[in-house]
């Protein structure tokens, strides 16, 4: 029976782990690819202390504090959540279940569907559409396209541009919605082509993704697509029994201690209703903190017993 499970590897995941280990606690974590979203952004800007650093040295610096720290990771999805009478019980994709006494969920946004003729064929398996550019190395010399218009699809494709021959951004609105600061760094890259007031109707190859037909009838070569399409919050495992209240739009409902509404599971970061709904880094650091504290008294009530580690004092 484990202590504590945390369901994803984000900042809030990881941050979660690093202080469940000072507070003595033995966390688990598990997610198929540990690191969140941030790995798609090559510059970072607004994270105290590491300006311009990439999300990946960032995410490789929390992943190895993590260890260091004693926190083990599972590289597994979880894919269903039941309750049992000592705690929790989760079922993941590839690996035997485990049982927990608490949870935190640090699962962040779920990219919207991506639905064009001829998608699904194409969708994973190194096929040509992607959901995300963490193996950023497998994109190298290709003409990609990026579906999106707002700030994440500008990261990505300026990212993109670092190793891809050319990155064509295909937006469905007739201007990008992005910050002044991400146009610039577009209008800077000349391998990046804006396509303004189109959509993807159909993806064509044969194996492999060769070609996107847009709205207009026009048909672009490429090899890979990159889906960019916007994130909603979502669960991504079956959590029947559960009671996990979210509000109207699908954020999973939090207290000022991270705690759900089903005693003993915490939330931390994009997906949940806190932090004013800010999705930054630094939002989803400080709730993975505060939901390790919680479950730590929760732990402590459940087990009756003082759990080792540094929480004796105000500050660390
Ligand atoms: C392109 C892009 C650029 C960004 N740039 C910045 C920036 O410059 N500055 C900034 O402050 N913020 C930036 N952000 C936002 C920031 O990355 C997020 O706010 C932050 O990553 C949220 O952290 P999180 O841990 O809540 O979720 P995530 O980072 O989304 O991590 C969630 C993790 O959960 C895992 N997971 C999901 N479902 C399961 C499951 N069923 N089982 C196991 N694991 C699961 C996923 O694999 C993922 O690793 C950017 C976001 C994007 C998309």
């Amino acid at each position: 029976m484990h202590d504590l499970v945390i369901v994803g590897a984000g900042p809030a995941g990881m941050t979660a782990a690093i202080y469940a280990q000072r507070y003595g606690i033995q966390a688990t974590l598990v997610d198929p690819s540990p690191g969140g979203v941030m790995v798609s952004n090559s510059c970072i800007e607004n994270y105290p202390g590491l300006f311009k650093k990439s999300g990946h040295e960032i995410a490789a610096a929390m992943q190895e504090q993590a260890r260091e720290l004693g926190a083990k990771f599972i590289k597994d999805k979880v894919t269903e959540i039941h309750k049992i009478p000592e705690g929790f019980k989760l079922t993941l994709a590839g690996s035997p279940l485990i049982q927990t006494r608490t949870i935190i969920i640090a699962t962040g946004l779920s990219k919207r569907q991506f639905t064009a003729k001829n998608s699904e064929r194409f969708t994973g398996n190194g096929n040509g559409i992607h959901t995300s550019i963490n193996d950023l190395k497998s994109f190298t010399d290709l003409e990609v396209a990026v579906v999106g218009g707002g700030d994440a699809t500008a990261i990505v494709a300026v990212t993109l541009a670092r190793v891809a021959k050319a990155v064509h951004i295909i937006c469905r609105t007739p201007e990008l919605t992005v910050k002044p600061r991400n146009l610039d760094k577009l209008r800077a890259e000349p391998k990046i082509h804006p396509i303004l007031d189109q959509t993807v109707a159909e993806c064509t190859g044969s194996d492999r993704l060769e070609a996107v037909k847009l709205s207009n009838g026009q048909t672009l070569p490429v090899q890979a697509l990159v889906v960019e399409t916007g994130y909603e919050p979502r669960l991504t495992f079956q959590a029947p029994g559960l009671n996990l209240k979210t509000d109207p739009e699908g954020y999973l409902q939090v207290d000022d201690g991270m705690a759900t509404s089903e005693p003993g599971i915490f939330a931390a970061g994009d997906l949940t209703t806190g932090s004013n709904r800010e999705h930054h880094i630094v939002n989803a650091v400080s709730e993975g903190a505060i939901s390790s504290s919680s479950a730590k008294a929760f732990l402590r009530q459940k087990l009756s017993e003082p759990l080792r580690g540094s929480d004796t004092s105000p500050f660390f």
